[in-house]
């Protein structure tokens, strides 16, 4: 005869994952293996792994907006390779005493990147810029923006933090093509990949065209989005994560901070809702 354990550990491939184990390690401190079987009905996803629901979730989300919290602030921009200064040099774009110039006249507006203070002299044009960040950055250049932004899950108040637009969605390679108009935002695109599951590739547009483009599409963002304004800690986000996965009837949850700014992602079982807690918004108090 076969033992009781060994009758539910059929059961359970039987189900083929409709019936799942809690994920959280301190599920099993307190109750045996068997016994933290949980049916989807009392469970919620973070990640793709399971967990009951709401205290192993909310310990797991706890866990996440703690790691969150620690990475706060370390957004970190890549050295390039070659000074935008130097590389148009070398292209012929620019003479030596017009980049001296423009060094110069970048000293004086400290917050101007060296891209615009050549612009604004008249020794280059905007897509003369944009073709040597494009370089630098190692990204193609996008000449022309679509009229209609790519339906594609991320927030609105999260594009327009980082600066970038979708552009394309290729489905057999699960990829997003994102457009920057300066710096590309790695780590940004880095917390899409790990929310919406896909992958990222970066082009690069002229400000302008960025700038038109936002302002087209701002009204065609389908995506659900709350933004929470203002420093949020890890026990605030957990307990209004909660709330809200409670009241979705969430199936998974997905976690992804970048710079100063926790995106969840909360999979209802009617809709997808987001959850957008910006540390640094302007509104904030
Ligand atoms: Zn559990």
């Amino acid at each position: 005869m076969q033992s009781l354990q060994q009758q539910l550990r059929e059961f359970v491939s039987g189900w083929g994952g409709r019936v799942l184990q809690c994920n959280a390690e301190d599920c099993a401190g307190t109750r045996r293996a068997w016994q933290r079987i949980s049916t989807g009905a009392g469970s919620v996803c973070v990640h793709g792994l399971r967990y009951c629901f709401p205290q192993c979730f909310e310990r797991e989300l706890r866990k996440r907006f703690d790691r969150t919290q620690l990475a706060r602030g370390a957004r970190q921009h890549p050295a390039h390779r070659m000074p935008l200064g130097l590389l148009m040099l070398s292209r012929g774009r620019l003479t030596d005493s017009q980049l001296r110039h423009a060094l110069e006249e970048q000293k004086l507006h400290p917050g101007r990147r060296i891209g615009e203070c050549m612009q604004r002299l008249g020794y280059v044009s905007e897509p003369q810029v944009i073709a040597a960040l494009a370089t630098q950055w190692c990204c193609p250049v996008l000449k022309a923006l679509p009229q209609r932004i790519v339906e594609c899950g991320v927030p609105m108040s999260f594009l327009k933090n980082f600066h970038m637009l979708p552009v394309h969605f290729s489905v057999v390679a699960r990829t997003l093509h994102l457009a920057f108009a300066g710096d590309v935002e790695y780590p940004a695109l880095l917390a899409i990949e790990k929310v919406l599951d896909c992958k990222t590739e970066a082009c690069l547009t002229t400000p302008s065209g960025l700038q038109a483009a936002f302002q087209r599409v701002d009204k065609q963002i389908a995506c659900v989005e709350k933004e929470f304004e203002g420093a949020r800690g890890a026990k605030e986000m957990t307990r209004i994560t909660v709330s809200y996965a409670g009241r979705l009837g969430a199936d998974d949850v997905r976690i992804a901070a970048c710079g100063e700014i926790v995106w969840v992602k909360i999979d209802g079982s009617k809709e997808v809702i987001n959850l957008v807690f910006n540390a640094m918004s302007a509104r904030a108090a």
